[in-house]
């Protein structure tokens, strides 16, 4: 049975008698598949799981989904049943007892990309993630590929803050068509479902490949130039997966191209690995 934790003094105080290799999964909730892949793979590398479920105010902007997002406690309390031993699930007002708490600052990588049309979001991200490494102590912590800034943000605050924890990343979880597990998923409907695969349909014709630059950047060029009302880029790029810096057509090495979208209102994200080279 997966044990639920709710204040930051249990889950100390539990933390203190745990031995062993202790490995950590945060999340936000609303467990999919893909949240699951993230958990046999820190079970891998550990003797006892904790995975967080916490809905984390400081990475969502002034209009952006916080209030909506879907939360189902009972329901993630059962999937992760047999998969981790503890599941922590502070309030906000527990991680956030102070009106305006102090926030990591992670620069110019938290102002590119996603950070660019989310003000703060990686602030945020580094904020929490900081917190639950302090609470929790462990000795790895498991993140997906999905979201490829946010590792690149997480290897960063890691290394520039001497954090004793190894990062662990896992590869994307897709549905049979494709399509990215999110939690966000569960705001489309089946017009939306389908429109949403120009994003893994995109990626499909480039993952695992290699390519020059400059034909890389062409493709993509054209991608973006498909934008309609049912597909909305807001950016389709390849990038330099440590910085997020954009490759230019000189770029020979490894790159990861990163999408976004909005269907339906719905914001997606999804990326993948290419060689880039003649
Ligand atoms: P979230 O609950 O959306 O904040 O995600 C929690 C963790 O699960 C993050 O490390 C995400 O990158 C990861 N994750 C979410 N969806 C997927 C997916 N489809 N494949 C792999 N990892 C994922």
């Amino acid at each position: 049975m997966t044990r639920l934790i709710t204040t930051i003094a249990e889950m100390r105080d539990i933390r203190a008698s745990l031995t062993g290799r202790v490995g950590l999964v945060p999340t936000m909730g609303s467990l999919h598949d893909g949240h699951l892949t993230l958990m046999r793979r820190a079970r891998e590398q550990s003797d006892v799981l904790i995975v967080s479920d916490f809905v984390n105010p400081l990475q969502f902007g002034p209009n952006e989904d916080y209030d909506r997002y879907p939360r189902d406690l009972d329901g993630d309390l059962a999937k992760v049943d047999g998969l981790a031993d503890y599941l922590f699930a502070p309030s906000a007002e527990e991680m956030y007892p102070a009106e305006e708490p102090f926030q990591v600052d992670v620069g110019r990588i938290g102002t590119v990309f996603e950070g660019a049309i989310r003000p703060g979001h990686f602030n945020g991200v580094a904020t929490v993630v900081l917190k639950l490494f302090i609470i929790i102590r462990p000795d790895i912590a498991v993140f997906g590929q999905k979201d490829a800034q946010q590792l690149a943000v997480i290897r960063r605050l890691v290394r520039d803050f001497n954090v004793p924890v190894d990062i662990i990343p896992a590869p994307i979880s897709r549905e049979g068509s494709g399509l990215a597990r999110s939690s966000r998923n569960a705001y489309l409907d089946e017009d939306g479902r389908w429109h949403a695969l120009a994003l893994s349909g995109l990626l499909k014709d480039l993952s695992g490949r290699r390519m020059p630059a400059p034909e890389l950047l062409h493709a993509l060029e054209q991608a973006r130039a498909t934008s309609s009302t049912d597909v909305q880029w807001d950016y389709a790029e390849a990038v330099d997966p440590a910085t997020f810096e954009p490759i230019d057509s000189s770029f020979t090495g490894d790159a990861v191209v990163i999408v976004a979208a909005r269907v339906q209102g719905v914001r997606l994200l999804d990326n993948a690995e290419i060689t880039v080279g003649t």
